[in-house]
């Protein structure tokens, strides 16, 4: 028979693992039994609404079969099966869900301990069994097929007889070696150490043969003589994690769960396990991450929780359960108030779901903001991995779900060094100060040195440094924090002028007038307008932007969609009472070449304090030569 090989990543992966000295194997047995589950639940699903798949939610079961001398240890399942085509899909290429997140991780790291933690599926077997054969027979197909392999040669499929839809997976152990044993597979006490420590939670019964002994009958009671029979069992107890009383679950259990359900070899940075009893009754079981998945910020993410009624899985990723801006969260939530056989469109219509759904929400909130205040160093990893994701959140939709964001929201605070949130800036706001103050740009030390910046550190108020592109939007879309409104402070009215002070100001902008025209017409269409501020400490000018645009927004615009980026309108603002700024005004008019010299090179500084590239560089620097001439 034709063999066909492996796809190519796919046998690079099986070289790790068969040549791997290993000692996580044994989680072969919970990847089986978890892809014989998953079976089970499809075909469990099927017969909610297909009367011709015969099975009742009771007779579904996995079953392990030893066989020491033959050397092999079989999983069946009584579930969807596969099709021929499915089988080539499926076990003949490795880029499938758990497995290519493994596969990226395994690229970044090349450490193939990682496999201990990852759900790897199918292929794991190959850890274990020098030969892996599949049987299995499709829900609704008359004919099963053979898929065998013997790991890097490849593999081949043929026709085979299966009585009714399921799945064998028969694994031939391999020989032990000096350094590692393999017949421990065989042995009763190790397979159902191995179920209970990795697959108790699994729903459907796992049953085994196992040895039993009672006292033969006709022995006599003071003299009893014992024999051994076997009997099927049930090795795990089935109860699913999410249904269980949370003093009696571990944080290995926990963690374990969500590990192999949602194929993260991160432990999870928190579980939120509850219930809800009222109008509608529910459990749910739910993990924010540590990291943040690799798509995570791609439109490729799907948001959504795993929805159960009454223990059977309707839904594998719902999305109507969880808003947008915790789409971060993974979990299962159970309801026995949702019907069983509930088409998916009208899921989405049911108000039973709208009402679970704004509970998680609450939920949600109510924890992050718990760990915010009382655990400040996981919620700072939390927020590495998803803080940006919450501003999204607070700036979508025209802020329309502020109320679950804004709280959650920390930023970097100039003058304490660290992220605080939104409320403990308000809380210190000094004596005096009305407005939340915030500077918009790429780094936090540059931004430290903005003359405004120092400015309002003097006064004793502080600035929060904003340096992702999305922060700016927040201001934007809040307009205001507890009634304090925000202020950019490169380009508004910091409010510190006293109505006298302000009314000089206007009064010496009308008198340089003139000088102010002069700049304006030396730098022609480089600057929109020239003007005088008092804000720029020890620095003799500044470039601002015009009202509307930030410079930030138009780096990111030219970044993100360079074809449709414009830039925003400049202004030069010069500081009247600088040495440099009065001495060119008072060169204008007798010298006027060097003082558009002069002009120049205060929009070329005020450029560079503000990150902005130079167009021409070469002008810039004959001009300098020029001047120190
Ligand atoms: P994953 O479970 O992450 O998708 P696996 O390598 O474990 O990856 O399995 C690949 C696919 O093979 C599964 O998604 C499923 O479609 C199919 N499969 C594996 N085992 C079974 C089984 N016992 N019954 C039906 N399909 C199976």
């Amino acid at each position: 028979m034709e063999k066909k090989q492996f796809q190519a990543e796919s046998q690079r992966l099986l070289d790790l693992m068969i040549n791997s000295i290993y000692t996580h194997r044994e989680i072969f047995l919970r990847e089986i039994i978890s892809n014989a589950s998953d079976a089970i639940d499809k075909l469990a699903y099927t017969a909610l609404t297909d009367d011709k798949v015969g099975l009742n939610r009771d007779q579904f079961a996995i079953t392990i079969t030893r066989d020491k001398e033959a050397r092999t240890l079989t999983v069946s399942d009584n579930g969807i099966g596969m099709s021929k085509e499915e089988m080539e899909e499926n076990l003949g290429t490795i880029a499938k869900s758990g497995s290519l997140g493994f596969k990226q991780a395994m690229e970044k790291k090349d450490d193939i301990d990682i496999i201990g933690q990852f759900g790897v599926g199918f292929y794991s077997a190959f850890m274990v069994a020098s030969q892996v054969t599949v049987i299995s027979k499709k829900y609704g197909s008359d004919v099963a097929y053979k898929w065998v392999s013997q790991g890097t040669d490849g593999y081949t499929i043929e026709e085979a007889e299966r009585d009714s839809a399921g799945t064998d997976v028969i694994m031939v152990l391999k020989a032990d070696t000096e350094e590692d044993t393999y017949n421990q597979y065989l042995e009763e006490y190790e397979i159902r150490n191995l179920v209970t420590k990795y697959s108790d939670y699994i729903r459907y019964p796992i049953r085994m043969e196992v040895e039993k002994s009672r006292k033969k009958e006709d022995s006599p009671e003071d003299k009893p003589e014992y024999e051994s029979y076997t009997e099927m069992t049930t090795l795990n107890s089935m109860v699913p994690l999410w249904q269980k009383n949370k003093k009696d679950v571990t944080e290995e259990e926990y963690n374990a769960f969500y590990q192999d359900k949602f194929y993260d070899y991160n432990k999870p940075l928190r579980v939120i396990h509850f219930s809800a009893e009222g109008q509608v009754s529910f459990k749910a079981l739910l993990y924010i991450p540590s990291k943040a998945p690799y798509d995570f910020y791609t439109k490729d993410f799907k948001r959504g929780l795993q929805l159960y009624s009454s223990g059977v899985m309707i839904m594998d990723s719902c999305e109507d359960l969880l808003p947008e801006h915790f789409r971060f969260v993974r979990g299962v939530v159970d309801s026995q108030d949702l019907s069983l056989n509930i088409s998916r469109e009208m899921l989405q219509h049911n108000r039973q779901l709208t009402i679970i759904a704004r509970n998680i929400e609450k939920k949600i909130k109510s924890e992050l903001k718990s760990m915010l205040d009382n655990d400040r160093e996981k919620y700072e990893e939390f927020y590495a991995a998803f803080g940006r994701q919450l501003k999204y959140g607070t700036v979508s939709d025209y802020g329309a779900h502020k109320d679950s964001c804004q709280d959650l929201l920390l930023f970097y605070s100039h003058k304490q060094k660290k992220l605080i949130s939104l409320k403990e800036y308000v809380d210190a706001m000094a004596e005096g100060q009305e407005k939340i103050y915030f500077a918009p740009g790429e780094n936090k030390e540059l931004l430290s040195k903005l003359p405004q910046v120092s400015l309002l550190d003097s006064k004793g108020f502080d600035t929060l440094l904003f340096t992702e592109d999305v922060d700016e939007f927040v201001p934007q879309t809040l307009m205001t924090y507890q009634e304090k409104p925000f202020c950019n402070v490169s380009t508004e009215d910091l409010g510190l002028q006293s109505e006298e002070e302000k009314k000089a100001a206007e009064a010496e902008a009308e008198e340089k007038k003139g000088f102010l025209t002069f700049v304006k017409e030396s730098l022609g269409d480089q600057v929109k307008e020239v003007k005088l501020s008092k804000n720029l400490g020890a620095y003799p000018a500044a470039m601002v932007p015009d009202a509307g645009m930030s410079f930030e927004m138009e780096k990111y615009m030219k970044r993100v969609n360079p074809e449709f980026a414009f830039p925003a309108a400049r202004i030069l603002e010069l500081n009247p009472d600088h040495d440099t700024v009065k001495q060119l005004q008072s060169i204008m008019t007798e010298d006027p070449v060097k003082a558009k010299d002069m002009a120049q090179l205060l929009c070329y500084q005020a450029q560079l304090m503000a990150q902005l590239p130079i167009d021409d560089p070469y002008a810039y620097t004959d001009l300098v030569c020029r001047l120190v001439k």
